[in-house]
């Protein structure tokens, strides 16, 4: 199991033991709960997390991640980018179809961070390749800010992306997290706390996520 960790490169170590469940009520806990006995590994199914920034879905990754090295599945860890970034390196180095098989292999491969950085053509057709060879094969967990619907904007292609949503959502757990970030929240919980030792009014309007606030997140 400690080599299965080590071997995922997660960047941090979550459970679900410190995830408030309370704080997203959009998401399906029951779901998740269900998610985290990894039968659907077993099954070879995909997971997609969908929600703005702050909303914990890499916290879930994480922890679902876990969960998969604690039942003893080979999982790899890594960002939307960082595995572009690997994938035209290897393409360089003429290393490209042992990286791709070593893709293949792993039983749940998380890729973290969907739709922040826009792919090149290049780009693209790579993360494609790598995502398409898992269709059945292994189970992939993919996390976004974007909704469905804007993917296009990151793949650069209609074809590519329709393409690729095609297959990784023909058998697929959504987790809708839609909710204020947790990030601005706890934070504006500790501002208020510090507050309330200064001052002997309580503000009123302290738990009111400030205008575009969230947006700034990230
Ligand atoms: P996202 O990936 O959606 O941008 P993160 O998972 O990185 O968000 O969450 C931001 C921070 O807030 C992390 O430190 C994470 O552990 C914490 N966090 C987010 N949601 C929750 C939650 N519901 N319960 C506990 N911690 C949370
Ligand atoms: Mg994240």
């Amino acid at each position: 199991m400690e080599r299965r960790i080590r071997a995922a490169k997660f960047p941090q170590t979550k459970s679900l033991d410190t995830f408030d469940f309370k704080a997203i009520a959009s998401l399906n806990k029951a779901l998740v709960l269900e998610l985290a006995r990894c039968e659907w590994i077993e099954r070879r199914e995909n997971c997609i997390a969908l929600g703005p920034a702050g909303t914990g879905k890499t916290h879930t990754a994480l922890a679902l991640g876990l969960a998969a090295c604690q039942k003893n599945y080979s999982t790899l860890f890594v960002t939307a980018a960082a595995l572009v970034h690997e994938l035209m390196e290897a393409r360089d180095e003429r290393r490209l179809r042992i990286l791709q098989k070593n893709l293949s292999k792993v039983d749940l491969l998380i890729v973290d961070e969907l739709g922040y950085v826009p792919f090149t053509a290049v780009g693209s057709e790579l993360l494609f390749e790598v995502l398409s060879r898992r269709y059945e094969q292994g189970s992939t967990m993919l996390t976004s800010n974007l909704p469905f619907d804007e993917w296009t904007s990151v793949f650069g292609s209609e074809r590519l992306t329709g393409a690729l949503l095609d297959r990784l959502t023909h058998h697929v757990h959504i987790l809708e997290m839609n909710g204020d970030s947790y990030r601005l929240a706890s934070s504006q919980k500790r501002a208020r706390k510090r507050g309330a030792l200064a001052q002997p009014e309580p503000n009123i309007h302290a738990d009111k996520p400030q205008e575009g606030g969230a947006t700034s997140e990230d």
